[in-house]
């Protein structure tokens, strides 16, 4: 019998408000989000919307206020290694090596050494880094770093892959890289992957499906189904599909940040930056 896959979130109705300095902050409200066993699911909207507040909420640092979270069907109580983690920091520990990086997670978990050593030296190898197990974190460029801190998220067998942004801090070659290197490896390692990007065209290379947020108090404001077929390949940001769809998410995200950014830059508001400058230039307008 095949083994039944795992691997699912289920977040309903959920609300999280915070108290900061005597002041509530609700950040996200109402949001149902599901990502089924083996799916790429990214998360997008304007900056402060609650996109990492849900992957944390995911990942168990953060509780919801109101509703309910569940990972493959049970409450989640807190961090676990059933569900790994990648930050954009790239949070790799400078005083261990590269491979005991990766082992870290394992150590943890209790398995034993040279059972250890073997894991991570298999997934090092797939990530092409088995020739830098020995370097430290401080000699590895940004990209290799990250591809480490995957590696290591990986390395404890996790039924789903949590990212905020993980890319974020590359420039934008080795980050479409990455981009390759992360779709190679989860189509390999068929684990659910939830992504947090305010990057429009990273998040339809990558997904299956993409939740849109609103400003917050972020709620969805859409779903969009990807249908590009795998394997995702450089050649198909090109096509009249994908453009297709960078436009309509650029259009839901555009009213979003401009209601993140204040009611007073609506449409209008911006049209008046198209000020006529006079003889006596800029100090006559400010
Ligand atoms: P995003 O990742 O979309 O940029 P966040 O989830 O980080 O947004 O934050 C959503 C909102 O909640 C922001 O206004 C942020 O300042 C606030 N927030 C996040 N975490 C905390 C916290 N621990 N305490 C207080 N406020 C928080
Ligand atoms: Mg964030």
């Amino acid at each position: 019998m095949e083994e039944e896959r795992k691997g699912a979130i289920d977040i309903d109705d959920v609300g999280v408000t915070f108290a900061a300095r005597g002041e509530i902050v609700e950040a996200v409200s109402n949001v149902d989000m599901h990502v089924k066993p083996g799916e790429f699911v990214s998360i997008i909207g304007p900056s402060g919307c609650g996109k990492s507040t849900l992957l944390n909420i995911v990942a168990g640092f953060v509780k919801p206020t109101s509703g309910s979270a569940l990972f493959d069907g049970a409450p989640i109580r807190g961090p676990g290694s059933d569900r790994g983690v990648v930050f954009q920091q790239y949070s790799l520990f400078p005083w261990l090596s590269v491979r005991k990086n990766v082992e870290f997670g394992l150590k943890m978990k209790g398995t034993p050494a040279s059972q250890r050593e073997t894991q991570a030296r298999t997934l090092l190898g797939l990530a092409g880094l088995l020739a830098f197990e020995n370097h430290y974190p401080d000699q590895l460029s940004g990209g290799m770093k990250q591809r480490v801190g995957i590696v290591r998220a990986l390395a404890t067998s996790p039924q789903v892959l949590l990212m905020d942004e993980p890319f974020g801090a590359l420039d934008a070659q080795t980050r479409a890289v990455m981009q390759e290197i992360l779709t190679n490896m989860w189509q390999q390692f068929r684990i659910s992957v939830l992504f947090v990007t305010h990057d429009i065209e990273e998040s339809i290379f990558l997904s299956d499906r993409i939740y849109v947020m609103t400003a917050r108090p972020g709620r969805i404001k859409a779903e969009i189904t990807v249908p590009l077929p795998r394997p995702r390949t450089p050649e198909m940001t090109y096509t009249p599909a994908f453009i297709g769809l960078v436009q309509q998410l650029k259009a839901l995200i555009r009213e979003e940040s401009l209601a993140a950014m204040g009611s007073e830059l609506k449409e209008g508001g911006l049209s008046g930056f198209g000020i006529e400058v006079g003889p006596r230039g800029v100090e006559e307008v400010v």
